[in-house]
């Protein structure tokens, strides 16, 4: 069935991977972004399709438009980026998610929330369940992301209460792929960056603390299984890929297929920096049917393409 679906943050990293699948899945989409960390490039290969549609607006003011489907992405996801803008990234999950929320409500539509991993903050429990609630630090440099996208899930479950509106909250862990922002701050952008250009490896800290790393075209795959399950299944559910990396030995593997004769330089670790993170991804599992199939070796050499492509279009990048 050809749906109409509405992707906010359509024009970020995450979001233009998805409304380019849902394209090739016959839907008509209509990409609602404000290019706050979103980019043209991303999506300027779907310009032509006569059934793609793009809205520069921001989500905390509201939104008019009839859809069948909602996927709410809107929201800066790195700390570099959610950290120039605090303020900003706690209304666009508070305020832009109650507009996407009222606009579900008032047409009918089924919505998906892009939540966090960041929702268990510095977790104490290992791997993480969605039963464990998280411990996260209200007033820290990341609480604007944290407790943005944790208030973002009240609301989410508040209005199925009250409105028995269709929702579905997928937490998504550490995401990589093409189409991320080349100065996002993030690990995997910027140790191939670096990679490439022979420059310093940047750890922050010893490079023990660990991360587990999905590409892209899996965590799409879980986005699109979670809309068309039926209607009892809501999540929280994790996404994300559970081999979990040190970022010492990410970084090693990046110098490796790179080729470059980057070295490793240890620099302070940023505060609330999480020591751990893995997701226990069963209930994905048994729910969606859904795992990661892209092994991070396979996943790196595709983005490193990537990457590669746009510092030969421009250098100086
Ligand atoms: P991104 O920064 O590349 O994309 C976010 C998009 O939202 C951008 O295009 C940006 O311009 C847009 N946007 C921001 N504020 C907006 C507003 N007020 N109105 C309209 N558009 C707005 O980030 P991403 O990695 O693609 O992440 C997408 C979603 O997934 C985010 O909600 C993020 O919190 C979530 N997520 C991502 C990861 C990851 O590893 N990539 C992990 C956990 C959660
Ligand atoms: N809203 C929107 N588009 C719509 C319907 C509502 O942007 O099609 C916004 C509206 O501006 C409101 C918010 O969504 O601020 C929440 O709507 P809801 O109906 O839940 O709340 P109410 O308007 O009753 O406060
Ligand atoms: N990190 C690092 N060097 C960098 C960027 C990040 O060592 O150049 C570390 C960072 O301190 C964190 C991990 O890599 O421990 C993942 O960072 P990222 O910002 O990608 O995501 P998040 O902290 O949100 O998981």
């Amino acid at each position: 069935m050809k749906n109409r679906i509405i992707v906010t943050g359509g024009a970020g990293f995450l979001g233009s991977h998805l409304c380019e699948r849902l394209l090739g899945e016959g839907h008509e989409v209509i990409c609602v972004d404000n290019f706050f960390t979103g980019q043209k490039r991303n999506i300027v290969h779907l310009m032509d399709n006569p059934y793609f549609e793009v809205l520069r607006h921001d989500i905390c003011f509201p939104l008019y438009l009839e859809a069948d489907e909602i996927y709410n992405l809107a929201c800066p996801a790195s700390p570099i980026h959610y950290q120039r803008h605090p303020t900003q990234t706690t209304k666009v999950n508070v305020n832009g998610s109650t507009n996407m929320l009222g606009l579900a409500k008032r047409i009918g539509a089924r919505i998906l929330q892009a939540s966090t991993s960041e929702v268990y903050g510095d977790p104490t429990v290992h791997p993480q369940k969605e039963d464990y609630w998280g411990n996260v630090n209200p007033i820290g440099p990341r609480s604007c992301y944290d407790e943005g996208k944790r208030c973002a899930e009240t609301l989410f479950m508040d209005y199925r209460k009250q409105h028995q509106l269709g929702i579905k909250i997928v937490r998504i862990f550490n995401t990589y792929g093409p189409h991320m922002h080349p100065h996002d701050g993030r690990v995997v952008s910027n140790f191939i960056m670096q990679a490439l250009r022979n420059k310093s490896i940047s750890i922050y800290g010893n490079g023990s603390q660990t991360r587990s790393f999905c590409y892209c075209d899996d965590l799409i795959d879980g986005f699109v299984r979670m809309m068309s399950t039926s209607d009892d299944i809501i999540g929280p559910t994790n996404l994300g890929n559970p081999n979990e990396f040190t970022i010492k030995q990410l970084a090693e593997q990046v110098i490796e297929l790179t080729g470059s004769k980057s070295r490793i330089d240890y620099l302070p670790l940023p505060q609330d920096d999480p020591r751990q993170r893995c997701p226990d991804i069963t209930k994905a599992r048994t729910e969606l049917g859904w795992q990661p199939t892209v092994e991070l070796k396979e996943g790196l050499i595709k983005t490193i393409a990537y990457f590669d492509g746009l510092l030969t279009e421009d250098p100086n990048l």
